[in-house]
């Protein structure tokens, strides 16, 4: 099986996020001027365009905003998991930062561990983690267990 590609983890705008995430934590940029919060990250704020942020952590909640489903691999290393899908999570704490990612049912399942039948606009959904190397721990995005579910 061909290896997935993976992101470059050692990116001098990049590099907290990646760090944070082998720890366990999702993080957003913060501006040390005004406060503001920003995902992606960028080398200046969005908001005032100062050049020094922070990064902050989030509690890692929030609800699917859109979601698509890949039936082709678009990635080597992904044609023996399609059907798979991805989605758009909007930040319970964050509501204008959106974070593209992973539906899974749990830390350690593969991708497409969550039937696209059970997916909808608005599922509230929680942080996991996958170290996928030694290098790069790939936050990704669970139904949280306590509300939204099908029966
Ligand atoms: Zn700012």
């Amino acid at each position: 099986m061909t290896a997935i590609p993976l992101p470059y983890t050692d990116e001098p705008d990049t590099r907290g996020f990646w760090q944070a995430a082998r720890e366990g934590r999702l993080v957003v940029q913060c501006c040390t001027a005004c406060g503001h919060r920003q995902f992606p990250p960028h080398p200046f704020c969005e908001n005032c365009a100062h050049a020094e942020t922070e990064w902050v952590e989030t509690p890692g909640r929030g609800n699917i905003w859109s979601f698509g489903v890949a039936h082709g691999p678009s990635l080597p290393g992904l044609q023996d998991v399609v059907p798979y899908p991805m989605i758009v999570v909007e930040l319970d704490e964050h509501p204008h930062i959106r974070m593209v990612g992973s539906l899974v049912t749990g830390p350690d399942a593969p991708i497409n561990s969550v039937p696209a039948g059970d997916i909808r606009i608005g599922l509230p959904v929680e942080v996991t983690f996958a170290a996928v190397s030694d290098d790069v721990t790939l936050p990704r995005w669970m139904p949280r267990r306590s509300e939204g579910r099908k029966p």
